[in-house]
């Protein structure tokens, strides 16, 4: 049954035709059939509990509760949550429990959404791998010996094999989209602002979203609704209307225009990934959309401003576990964690801050500007999301600038504050998925869910299972 879309499990919820029930126990039997070798999470909410909660979503059923109504779901470990512990991925919060939800679990709560437990993740949010979690590193579902990817990666692994029939990400650099990528499913990096990070530990504050990770387009659009809003409790959340997402799931792309940044292509892409977003212009064209070529003359730089930036950031957000509260467990912070903290202080200490941490706001600046531009004369522009496909277990781990590269297509939105979605696209020879990235202006979600949901219609890509599911049968 988790293999259906939101709106099918929601009318056959409406129809009685099954009960959430049902749903929470499909959820912990693939939980207790695969997660003993996926790792996809640090923490599993006691099934009683979920049963109960269950029971009580049937019972209260009403034919206007919302669509995620007796759903059950799974969020990255990043968010507090009051009735399960919180880790971030880091042994350092092994045993924390935060007295409050954070304000988008707080809001699926209230529209009756039934959280399962909490997903594995690089600590802090730190990787593009997952490998960098304090727990057991998590398996592709595509492929066993290789990376996630991350850092949300738990939860693509949930979404993926049908533990659950959504998850929730974090994005600071890319940590929703690239998983999403590797594991073949559709997520959201939404405008910076439009999710209230209220209770998401934070990592880089000027970079954090709080993002949908699910099965498809649609399934998304139906999640933003319920997420997005203005939220006292974060001055950054913005006050525009939520708007109704779902409705852009229709019409036409004919006639807009999408724009591929000529710098995208260079080197370092991998042969199969260009050559799979290349194919997928053939898809828009044939929807009767415009391709053209642009130009972000300071793409280039972005890994490095992307750095400079969310280390700095990341190392005044974590000086609150200093030794006064923490203790030895200070010292418990991983090498990545670490290298990133003393980077962030070195680029934020007198006599550097001008040469490196503000010229690299200077720098964030100009490519603001040229994202602008870009999108001033087209709707969307195109991407790949990862310029590698997922590597073996312990290859990017034990070569961190590798690690960094990753970002490269998803950093510069984070910086830029752009919304960006990622829909699986293909696969490689050795059939490891491969997505691909659509950029909008700021607050055009709608825009971009219309683009991948009339993607989807034509492709199938997103409907495939991943191997481990496909063995079980
Ligand atoms: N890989 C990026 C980094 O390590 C992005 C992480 C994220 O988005 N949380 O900074």
């Amino acid at each position: 049954m988790l293999n259906k879309s939101i709106k099918e499990l929601s009318e056959l919820l409406n129809k009685k035709e099954i009960s959430s029930v049902d749903l929470v126990k499909e959820t912990y039997s693939q939980i207790e059939k695969l997660d003993q070798k996926l790792h996809s999470f640090i923490t599993v909410k006691d099934k009683n509990i979920a049963l109960k909660e269950a029971e009580g979503k049937d019972k209260n059923r009403k034919s206007d509760s919302l669509i995620i109504y007796g759903l059950p779901f799974a969020i990255k470990d990043a968010y507090v949550t009051k009735d399960l512990r919180t880790t971030a991925g880091s042994i350092i919060l092994n045993d924390y429990h935060s007295p409050y939800n954070a304000t988008v679990v707080e809001k699926l709560a209230k529209a009756g959404g039934i959280l399962i437990g909490k997903n594995n993740m690089d600590n802090w949010g730190h990787g593009a791998s997952n490998e960098n979690t304090n727990y057991e590193v998590p398996h592709n579902p595509w492929d066993m010996e290789r990376i996630t990817g991350g850092s949300s990666g738990g939860s693509a692994v949930a979404v993926a094999t049908r533990m659950t029939p959504f998850a929730i990400g974090e994005d600071t650099g890319g940590s929703i989209r690239n998983p999403s990528s590797m594991c073949n499913i559709s997520g959201l990096k939404v405008t910076y602002g439009r999710v209230s990070r209220y209770g998401a530990i934070a990592y880089a504050s000027s970079l954090d979203t709080v993002g949908p990770m699910a099965k498809s387009v649609e399934d998304l659009s139906y999640l933003l609704e319920i997420m997005a809003g203005h939220d006292d409790y974060d001055a950054t959340s913005s006050r525009l209307p939520v708007e109704k997402y779902s409705k852009y799931l229709s019409g036409s792309i004919k006639g807009k225009i999408i724009g591929l940044p000529k710098e995208f292509f260079g080197e370092g892409l991998d042969p199969e990934i260009k050559k799979t977003v290349l194919t997928a212009i053939k898809v828009f064209e044939k929807l009767g959309a415009k391709i053209i070529e642009v130009s972000l003359p300071h793409f280039v730089y972005g890994v490095s401003i992307y750095y400079l930036i969310a280390l700095s950031e990341t190392s005044s957000n974590l000086g609150r576990y200093d030794s006064f509260r923490f203790g030895d467990k200070r010292d418990l912070f991983s090498n990545e964690s670490t290298r990133r903290i003393l980077l962030g202080t070195y680029a934020l200490s007198a006599g550097y801050a001008d040469k490196l941490y503000k010229k690299a706001q200077k720098l964030r600046t100009i490519l603001i500007q040229e994202y602008e531009e870009a999108l001033k004369i087209c709707d969307v522009l195109l991407s790949p999301v990862t310029p590698s496909l997922p590597s073996k277990i312990g290859e990017m781990i034990s070569d961190p600038l590798k690690n960094l590269l990753e970002d490269l297509y998803t950093g510069t939105v984070n910086l830029v504050g752009a919304p960006a979605l990622v829909i699986p696209a293909g696969f490689s020879e050795k059939n490891l998925p491969i997505g691909l990235q659509i950029v909008g202006k700021k607050f055009s979600e709608g825009e971009l869910f219309q683009f991948g949901y009339l993607y989807q219609q034509e492709t199938d890509w997103h409907k495939r299972l991943p191997t481990i599911l496909k063995n079980e049968k």
